[in-house]
């Protein structure tokens, strides 16, 4: 059997050259290999021109044993993979009658016309193995070259054929060629910046070789890859939960809100466990805390509702903050975060209320009351629990780092 040490994915289409589309089959076939423990060292696109396809084929197969492709199997004349594929492996395409009468079917059963050029995606290397498309037209198939000891996968481009093609023929297929799997568990961390937490567990991520852990940034969280080979997916789950267990115990552990879960699903999940209900009342966020959460399919009997409180008058009319505080401490003050989010709980009549209030900017600051001051309230049984946030950056930024404090104090005020 040829043996496969490494992959390549290269994608067809011009269209991803000029950034008119997203090349997310890259990303969804990357995660496939890697989880099958396949290494990948090259990635690349070329747009629909058969020569320079031909020299990015034969550079990738030069340093790869597997190539997959996606893109440009279709019936139009500038669909070109399959075509120029199968000459740099000197095989013919021929025509697979299982495939054509797949794909007329297709056509009867839509009341559509098959039209000629339909035909030749049923045309395949000989000696191709077929992964049916039973969401398109178009088959994939692997090309197995024995002599050259490598093996070539064409699949369609359009992700609504290609991912579940992948997930439901080319996973079994592939397996066969993987001798260890990769398990990951993400342990996921806020209040705690990329750099801290790599300077508490530095010591133990570079001992860490298998399982290894490594830390990625994303928009004011961090997330721990914990990630091991194994024989079995039951012996890797088994060393990366061992390793989630190290960090917990670590200074590190009192930032994890959860494993393999965002904010928004350990809100929900945690307040429906505990049968409690949600609100927010939200200024500087505008609504993007009760956003995240109606992201939770099924929030329902958790989140009951929000005021987008933006201006003084709708603080005091829906929210009953009193125009004293207002006048006295100002809209962007602990006092009003606090009747933010007392004035939701008795408005709404939830168990939970999240308040925000604060200076996003990019204008707006003051010396006393910069740029990036902002107040987090959580209201719970009467008590009510608030932060004052320093924060920088954008606009955007600001209100994303503000609806994530909001988030895991919640979950910090139910679990206490
Ligand atoms: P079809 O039979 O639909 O023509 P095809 O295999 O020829 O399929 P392309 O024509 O290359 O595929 O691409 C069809 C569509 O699939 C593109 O317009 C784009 O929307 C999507 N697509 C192609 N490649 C990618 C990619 N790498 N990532 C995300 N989407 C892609």
């Amino acid at each position: 059997m040829i043996k496969i040490s490494c992959a390549e994915i290269l994608c067809v289409g011009t269209e991803l050259l000029i950034g008119d589309i997203v090349n997310t089959n890259a990303a969804f076939i990357s995660k496939r290999l890697a989880s099958l423990g396949i290494n990948q060292y090259y990635q690349a696109c070329v747009g629909d021109n058969p020569e320079r396809l031909k020299a990015a084929v034969k550079a990738a197969l030069s340093r790869c044993d597997l190539l997959i492709t996606s893109g440009g199997l279709g019936p139009t004349y500038d669909d070109l993979t399959k075509e120029t594929i199968a000459e740099v492996l000197g095989r013919e395409l021929v025509l697979d009658e299982r495939s054509l009468s797949r794909i007329r079917e297709f056509f009867r059963r839509r009341g559509a016309t098959m039209t000629d050029n339909n035909q030749k995606q049923a045309m395949i290397p000989r000696g191709a193995i077929v992964f049916d498309n039973d969401w398109g037209t178009a088959p994939g198939f692997a090309v197995e070259d024995e002599e050259l000891g490598k093996v070539v996968i064409m699949l369609p481009g359009p992700p609504r054929e290609l991912e579940p093609m992948f997930d439901t023929y080319v996973m079994p297929y592939l397996r066969k060629f993987a001798s260890e799997i990769i398990v990951s568990r993400n342990i996921m961390i806020t209040g705690l910046g990329e750099s801290a937490v790599e300077a508490r567990l530095r010591p133990l991520m570079q001992a860490a070789l298998n399982p290894t852990v490594a830390p990625y940034c994303k928009e004011g969280e961090v997330r721990l890859r914990v990630t091991a080979k194994a024989k079995t997916y039951e012996e890797g789950l088994r060393m990366c939960d061992e390793m989630v267990e190290r960090i917990r115990a670590t200074d590190v552990g009192q930032y994890i809100y959860g494993i393999d879960i965002d904010l928004e699903h350990a809100v929900v999940d945690t307040l429906r466990s505990l049968g409690l209900t949600l609100g927010t009342a939200e200024s500087c966020t505008g609504g993007q805390i009760a956003s995240r959460i109606v992201d939770v399919a099924g929030c329902s009997d958790v989140f009951v509702g929000s005021v987008v409180a933006y201006s003084n008058d709708v603080k005091v009319k829906l929210l009953g903050v009193s125009p004293d505080t207002l006048k006295k401490y100002g809209a962007v003050s602990e006092e009003t975060a606090r009747e933010m989010a007392s004035g939701i709980v008795s408005r709404l009549g939830c168990d939970v209320g999240l308040a925000t209030t604060g200076i996003a900017g990019p204008g707006g600051g003051t010396p006393e009351k910069p740029v990036g001051l902002v107040y987090v309230a959580c209201a719970y049984r009467g008590n009510i629990t608030v932060d004052r946030l320093t924060l920088s950056g954008t606009r955007e930024h600001i209100r994303r780092l503000s609806s994530n404090r909001a988030l895991k104090m919640a979950l910090e005020v139910v679990k206490s």
